[in-house]
């Protein structure tokens, strides 16, 4: 049967040095806003390693590595990463394990828009809810996808349970494998606001329990 399936492409768990929430606080909050699945991309570091579902929520193995291209989110891997190989050439590590590569927030302070080469990159995220200017950065990056024919993806970038699927890749399909390839091959469609600054306010307060400077 066909329905629709909307992902979040981004989001942190507590397994990040700088986030919270564990995957049933997730849950709970993505059933809340229609969310079928999420891409855990948790910082350098694959936290969950095949999708498993929880309490009706898939959760999908992924990684948010910093690169020289910037931020760059691996998603739908299928096995753990070659470290040495992710830092010698994160794209490729990404690819050998299956998975996808998609340039994070590439107009925000925390992206780079030096990148020379984009051969490897298959989607730009085009909604990153966590974006500080988040109109302006959402024209560009749909502008840059648009320019390198590259399809679009949208994730909330959550560090907190609440702010998961505050952006989302919406698509009609029978099941996730199917709905990930109709998404890499550019039928997804983007939805997505900015998060909201009660959940700004509450992650500062937070990190300034967790981040020890
Ligand atoms: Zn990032
Ligand atoms: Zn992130």
């Amino acid at each position: 049967m066909v329905a629709k399936i909307r992902i979040d492409f981004h989001v942190h768990t507590k397994w990040s040095y700088d986030a919270f929430g564990d995957f049933f606080e997730i849950s709970r909050w993505a059933r809340f806003k229609g969310i079928n699945a999420v891409v855990v991309t948790d910082h350098n570091r694959v936290t969950i390693h095949k999708p498993e579902n929880i309490n009706s929520t898939l959760f999908i193995p992924g990684i948010e590595l910093k690169t020289p291209y910037g931020h760059v989110l691996g998603i739908n891997l299928q096995d753990d990463l070659d470290i040495k190989l992710s830092k010698e050439n994160p794209l490729e590590a990404i690819h050998k394990v299956g998975g996808f590569c998609v340039l994070a927030h590439p107009f925000d302070s925390r992206g780079n828009r030096k990148i020379k080469r984009l051969e490897g990159i298959d989607a730009i995220e085009v909604l990153n809810s966590s974006s500080i200017l988040f109109k302006h950065n959402f024209k560009l990056s749909r502008a840059y996808a648009k320019m390198l024919n590259l399809p679009e993806t949208a994730g909330s970038d959550s560090h907190l349970p609440s702010a998961v699927g505050d952006a989302f890749v919406e698509v009609e399909d029978n099941e996730f494998l199917d709905a990930m390839r109709s998404i890499f091959n550019g039928r997804g469609k983007i939805f997505g606001r900015p998060t909201s600054i009660m959940n700004k306010i509450k992650l500062n307060l937070l990190r300034i329990t967790k981040i020890k400077f």
